[in-house]
């Protein structure tokens, strides 16, 4: 049987889990750079996601352990974000996943690679020492994520959504 069939959300974990291991690899490398620690919270504020990431987030979550929790007084923080502390840690979305880390992606204007570096992290470098080696690639894994969505939503209720539609990931809680 089709995995996608098995399990809708299959592809989406599978990507997940990419992700998470081209993340080791790459704080592996950088570890002398990184300072990401509990607490530091400059990386989170509240974004949308896919569908498909929506779905895949609400299926794992344990709305007990998150119904409690207050809306922030800045909308443009994450919901999620309790004391410095993200509340849904293991099943964060892919863009979180990826703080801290320097990140390789096309200009908006689609004729340069452009450089994403914390700043607390990366205090001292030197340009020439990045290259495809040792950055995330994000278009890369956008592109996979693009695709994952477009499939899950063709399937998803009758076309509800079109394949541009993300989701306030502070609806989980609604
Ligand atoms: S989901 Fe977690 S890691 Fe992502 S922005 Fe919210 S608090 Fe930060």
């Amino acid at each position: 049987m089709n995995s996608m069939l098995k399990h809708p959300f299959s592809p989406y974990y599978k990507l997940r889990n990419d992700i998470d291991s081209m993340c080791k690899t790459l704080e592996n490398i950088h570890d002398r750079h990184l300072n990401c620690k509990i607490g530091c919270d400059l990386c989170c504020m509240a974004i949308s996601v896919f569908p498909v990431e929506f779905y895949a987030i609400e299926a794992e979550l344990n709305q007990d352990s998150v119904r409690h929790l207050q809306a922030p007084k800045d909308d443009s923080q994450c919901r999620f974000l309790v004391s410095h502390r993200c509340t849904i840690y293991d099943s964060r979305p892919v863009i979180c996943r990826t703080h801290g880390l320097p990140l390789l992606y096309m200009s908006l204007e689609n004729d340069e690679y452009e450089l994403s570096l914390c700043e607390l992290n990366f205090t001292k470098f030197d340009f020439e020492d990045f290259d495809e080696e040792n950055t995330f690639p994000m278009d890369q894994f956008n592109s996979r994520l693009y695709l994952i969505n477009k499939k899950f939503i063709a399937g998803f209720e009758n076309g509800r959504y079109n394949e541009q539609e993300r989701i306030p990931l502070a609806e989980l809680l609604k």
